[in-house]
């Protein structure tokens, strides 16, 4: 079957179209500044890299220039080869907890789901109408980046405030990029050929968050109400004390949207270290006696190495660690760090193995009490193999 994995934003549009079961990838490509300006896209195809630069008003004039280069480029002879069309959606609130068929009521739910993600949801929403409305026959499926963590218990998913805000406004810790940490759940129980597994995963990128599962339940994540929660990212905070915010507001005569907007944007990497959101910077830094850029990525590690003490006490025992996305697949630094930080839970990172990078590979030494995994994420994969189940 031919698969297509879409991730649409507000101004860019990705996709991979996939043949499933055998996971082979035809082609791939990004529309980007879409209704901007300046609009292009590039597309991979047989090893090649193509670029255009295109007039795209909306989604539909990228969804038009997606489906000429399926054709020109004859990956398919005809549109009706394309079996079905998967949806990446940011927020599904409480009422996905797995991927669906996309159908009328579906896009009401999402749709009502926009206050929670008021930047990505309407974004996907736009890409699925567009698809929609080019390709009616085809059948299209949503999958969620909360649906994973839905799995959570009451006493995990609650904060500490009143329980009317739960009731009334569903506030309540809903975690992100499910759709990654359910890809390397899948990939690492099958490398141990079992499906109950206590993994710690780490998903450490520009955006970052751990989970803990246990035979592919979701104990717990980082992330919580919003993507701002949990460990040290690249522009994010992370876990504050929300007291500051009103005394931020105070002294630098902020809005608090000006102020979570600087919690979201101009923290994390880039406000500690005032170099960059990116640790390749920090780590050039590092390298040149930066001592604010030491200083970020210590507190980014530790805050990731606090976790995984936590978590390794909830899960009562991790089975396997597994690291993923920009820094958790490419920066040995990082896991060699955040390894050394967490060696009372007898993990020992081997140094020579752990020089890799973007490879499915054992990054531990045998003497580990717990292996530790590289598990490269794969969520446009996950996407096509969750439309492949519904639609076959
Ligand atoms: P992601 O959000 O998963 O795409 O991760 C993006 C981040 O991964 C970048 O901002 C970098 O900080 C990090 N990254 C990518 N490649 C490397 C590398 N070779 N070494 C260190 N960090 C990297």
């Amino acid at each position: 079957m031919k698969i297509l994995s879409v991730n649409a934003g507000s101004s860019s549009l990705k996709f991979t179209l996939f043949e499933l079961p055998e996971k082979k990838e035809l082609i791939s490509g990004t529309f980007e500044k879409i209704g901007i300006g300046n609009s292009f896209y590039t597309i991979k195809l047989n090893g090649e890299k193509i670029k255009r630069e295109v007039d795209l008003k909306n989604h539909e004039d990228a969804v038009k220039h997606l489906m000429d280069e399926l054709l020109e480029n004859k990956v398919v002879e005809n549109l009706d080869e394309l079996d079905g069309i998967g949806h990446r959606l940011v927020h599904g609130g409480q009422k996905f907890s797995e991927s669906v068929i996309i159908n009328d009521e579906v896009l009401k739910a999402a749709t009502e789901c926009i206050e929670l993600a008021p930047i990505h949801n309407p974004a996907n929403i736009t890409g699925i109408s567009a698809f929609m409305s080019a390709l009616p026959n085809i059948p299209q499926v949503a999958v969620f980046d909360t649906a994973f963590h839905q799995s959570m218990d009451r006493e995990d998913y609650l904060y500490g405030v009143p329980y009317e805000w739960y009731e009334k406004y569903g506030v309540r810790r809903y975690g992100f990029h499910g759709t990654s940490h359910r890809y390397v759940y899948k990939t690492i129980c099958e490398e141990f050929k079992n499906d109950k597994l206590k993994v710690i995963n780490c998903h450490i990128g520009n955006g970052s968050s751990l989970c803990a599962i246990n035979a592919g339940k979701v104990l717990h994540t980082t992330m919580g109400f919003t993507p701002l929660a949990g460990v040290i990212m690249g522009t994010r905070s992370g876990d504050i004390d929300p007291s500051m915010i009103p005394f931020i507001m105070k002294k630098e005569n902020k809005t608090c949207e000006q102020v979570i907007d600087d919690l979201n944007k101009k923290s994390g990497l880039l406000g500690i270290s005032g170099v960059s959101s990116d640790s390749r910077d920090i780590e050039d830094g590092i390298e040149n006696g930066n001592d604010r850029c030491m200083l970020a990525n210590d507190m980014l590690c530790k805050s990731v190495a606090n976790y995984i003490a936590v978590y390794n006490n909830m899960l009562g025992g991790a089975d396997v660690i597994t690291f993923t996305a920009g820094l958790g697949e490419n920066s040995k630094l990082t896991r060699e760090t955040i390894g050394s930080l967490i060696s009372s839970l007898g993990v020992v990172i081997d140094k020579e193995k752990n020089d890799v990078r973007g490879k499915f590979t054992k990054i531990s030494g045998d003497d580990s009490k717990i292996p530790v995994y590289i598990v490269p994420t794969n969520e446009e994969l996950m996407i096509a193999e969750d439309t492949y189940e519904l639609i076959k």
